[in-house]
């Protein structure tokens, strides 16, 4: 047992889709050492844009990793997976104990509006939420960033918020800081996702062996003008935090749809 070890310090799992040496996973286990016993178990590789995949055809490994900050002692490891693949290997595995919060990030870049489908950041705190942890995803508003200090400032607070309060049962947070210093960050405004989307192209290209290969490349679209988006909230320099729900039903149509008839009397022109 390591020296001051404290049992009833809260554990916080920290994992990321970055990698784990990524910058942003640095600053955020940094931030939580004052706030428990930090564990980081992450990628080895960048797993940017996996969503919620998971690895069940490969073996996964984990290697233990050294894994300095500043002032604090955290033990980590490198895992051969997605950053759910993470956080269900470390439940399981990897920790002495459950967790009390499950925090991912800082990731590089934002995850607002349709993001939060294709991001390995948020699908990691998603993962925490469905094994019925506290969870909270991090990004920072810059793919460029080199400075994650005042996010993991604010990432610090809102854990600590979290810690404190807790959050309702199959909720996590989505949390995305502007790439501002303290004194220009505006505070933070609770929001909803904005409706975006992708205009896609892929660009054609030829290998070697004359056969073609595509890379995808596109535009993202705004399509949301309406009031506390994510992002209205970071373009106006707010830290934006929305709450995500594990469950995606749309419960707004669900009397809608039970209102269509679905006897077999209507016939669909081709069937006999
Ligand atoms: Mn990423």
């Amino acid at each position: 047992m390591e020296p001051n070890h404290e049992p009833t310090r809260p554990l916080i799992l920290v994992c990321n889709d970055d990698g784990i040496d990524a910058p942003g996973i640095r600053a955020l286990a940094a931030a939580m050492t004052s706030l428990g016993e930090v564990h980081i178990v992450a990628p080895i590789d960048e797993q940017s844009a996996v969503g919620h995949a998971i690895t069940v055809r490969d073996p996964v490994r984990a290697r233990p990793w050294d894994f300095d900050v500043p002032g604090g002692t955290v033990t980590a490891h490198a895992v051969t997976g997605t950053p759910a693949d993470c956080v269900k290997l470390a439940a399981n595995q990897l920790l002495p104990r459950e967790p009390d919060l499950v925090v991912s990030g800082i990731n590089r870049g934002p995850n607002t509006a349709v993001n939060v489908i294709y991001s390995g950041t948020v699908s990691a705190a998603t993962e925490g939420a469905i094994l019925g942890y506290e969870a909270i995803a991090f990004s920072l508003c810059d793919w460029e960033a080199e400075d994650y200090s005042a996010a993991a400032r604010w990432a610090r607070r809102i854990a600590a918020r979290v810690l404190a309060d807790g959050l309702p049962t199959g909720l996590l947070l989505n949390v995305n800081i502007p790439a501002l210093s303290d004194d220009e960050l505006m505070g933070v405004e609770i929001t909803r996702q904005a409706r975006s989307r992708w205009e896609e192209s892929f660009i054609e290209r030829s290998d070697p062996f004359k056969q073609p290969y595509y890379w995808l490349s596109g535009r993202f679209v705004n399509l949301d003008e309406g009031e506390h988006t994510d992002l209205n909230a970071v373009e106006r320099g707010c830290i934006s935090i929305t709450p995500l729900r594990i469950d995606l039903t749309a419960h707004d149509a669900l009397d809608t749809l039970r209102d269509w008839s679905w006897t077999p009397d209507v016939q669909v022109q081709d069937e006999t």
